[in-house]
């Protein structure tokens, strides 16, 4: 493979062009002529498809139900929620013409379709034996995004999983957006083996129209974090705008509780930042589109016994459940199709030659380590499948323990500033008064990110803003 066929930056000198460069070049994502919007290329589209054969039986087993609303919205619908509209007015797509007639009602692209699902509940709900309803729809939001475009991170055309709840009372909802933000930390963990912080969004950062939002951050390898799927508590103002309303038991009308909560392509961004190296990307096997590849090393005379080898070696691991490739591309050297599986993040590469067929054992090649292990073919299949589990262990513990090294417990601003300084977060006190966010922004560059779930507050500690009494601690930094 030629230099420039491959990853030409490295991850560590310049995190930004490597991520351009993994992405575009391992095949995940390209850029289109529709400024702000990408194409997910079958590599980066599998991952998004495996993410939803992981997320979606565990949203039915939930009691969560699949559906399709329209993709426009009618201004009068998104106006009706003020707080809502006020948050999602500047970036919101209108379609104002059909053919060349200008539209009665200008009808936006939807930025997310609480307004839409809300007004059909409105006429569709009736009794208190038809909550809790829980729908979810997979699909693509429309953000009027300035900022440059980076895949997966941020776009005008985002895809995703947004799932709309209404219950009876407001600590079934309340349950219900705490167990939103669960299953995804879990999810993430446990598929992409990038670990999260999961907590609560300060007031100024919360979804616009929420009574709060709850979230899951996880922390990048340049020290910024990425909301990596949200949870919202939206409580009655919805419902009062949209007429959500039900006979109680007491057989009274009364308003709906509800939430929404959603999960997008970012946390393949994510899981390709975090994982990947020089060579490219790195992919947990879950995710994988490919996770074994097979690459005969073939010589003159010899290609019969190594072709039939590595036939029988595809078929037998195919039919484990494995998705695993023969390279019998000819044309190419074995050399060239290792870097393009290796910038591809294909987790094991097996290479078998003609010594190795008369040995019985195959060469089996970690992507992630570039250790070598020789497996006779008896152990092949228990082999793969344990270096596939050890693979993903071993991602997520890097990860993790770069999480921890990256965090930096702070009491005073200028140890948020430094930490900033040095790519990590800050974990500090804030004593919630919104000025305190303005001033660390402009003192220290770095905001607040989440108010982590389960933290011990002791007594009188100090805002690191203003020093006044705190009520929370806060993760601080820098975010995609
Ligand atoms: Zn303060």
């Amino acid at each position: 493979m030629s230099e420039d066929l491959g990853i030409t930056v490295k991850k560590d000198t310049d995190i930004s062009e490597w991520y351009q460069q993994t992405v575009i070049k391992g095949g995940f994502a390209d850029y289109t002529p529709v400024k702000g919007m990408i194409v997910y290329r079958p590599n980066g589209y599998r991952v998004w498809e495996l993410i939803m054969g992981e997320f979606d039986p565990i949203l039915k087993a939930h009691g969560v139900q699949n559906v399709l609303f329209p993709l426009l919205i009618p201004e009068n619908l998104l106006t009706r929620e003020a707080d809502h509209f006020a948050g999602f007015t500047p970036e919101v797509f209108w379609v104002t013409r059909g053919g060349d007639q200008p539209l009665e009602e200008k009808l936006a692209l939807r930025p997310t379709s609480e307004t839409i699902i809300h007004t059909m509940w409105g006429k569709w709900l009736q009794s208190h034996r038809d909550l809790p309803v829980r729908f979810n729809q997979w699909c693509t939001v429309y953000r009027h995004e300035t900022k440059m475009t980076k895949p997966f991170i941020r776009g005008r055309e985002v895809l995703w999983s947004e799932t709309h709840t209404a219950h009876a009372t407001k600590q079934e909802a309340e349950k219900e957006t705490e167990w939103a933000i669960n299953a995804y930390g879990d999810l993430v963990e446990r598929i992409l083996a990038v670990p999260v912080v999961r907590g609560r969004k300060t007031d100024s950062d919360k979804f616009a129209g929420a009574e709060y939002t709850l979230g899951i951050e996880a922390l990048m390898p340049d020290g910024r974090a990425l909301q990596s799927g949200t949870s919202h508590l939206l409580s009655h103002k919805f419902a009062e705008a949209f007429g959500v309303k039900f006979v109680n038991e007491d057989k009274k009308w009364t308003h709906a509780w509800m939430t929404s909560y959603g999960l997008s392509m970012r946390v393949i961004g994510g899981m390709l930042m975090i994982h990947g190296d020089d060579k490219g990307a790195v992919l947990p096997p879950k995710v994988a589109p490919v996770q074994v590849v097979i690459v005969p090393i073939v010589f003159k005379e010899k290609e019969k016994i190594v072709n039939d080898a590595t036939g029988k070696i595809h078929s037998e691991l195919k039919k484990t459940g494995l998705r695993v490739v023969l390279d019998d591309r000819e044309g190419y050297t074995a050399g060239w199709k290792f870097n393009d599986w290796e910038m591809q993040g294909v987790p094991l590469r097996l290479e078998v030659g003609p010594r190795d067929v008369e040995a019985k054992s195959v060469m089996l090649v970690r992507r992630d380590t570039g250790q070598k292990i020789k497996v006779p073919f008896e152990k092949l299949k228990a082999t793969v499948k344990k270096e596939l589990d050890r693979l993903h262990a071993r991602l997520f513990s890097k990860a993790r323990e770069s999480l921890v090294q990256k965090t930096v417990n702070a009491t005073r601003m200028g140890e948020v500033k430094k930490a900033v300084e040095d790519q990590k977060w800050a974990l500090a006190p804030y004593c919630g008064n919104v000025a305190c966010e303005a001033k660390m922004k402009v003192e220290t560059g770095a905001e607040p990110r989440l108010i982590p779930f389960g933290q011990k507050l002791l007594k009188d500690t100090r805002c690191v803003a203003c020093g006044e009494e705190a009520t929370d601690l806060v993760y601080w930094g820098k975010s995609y």
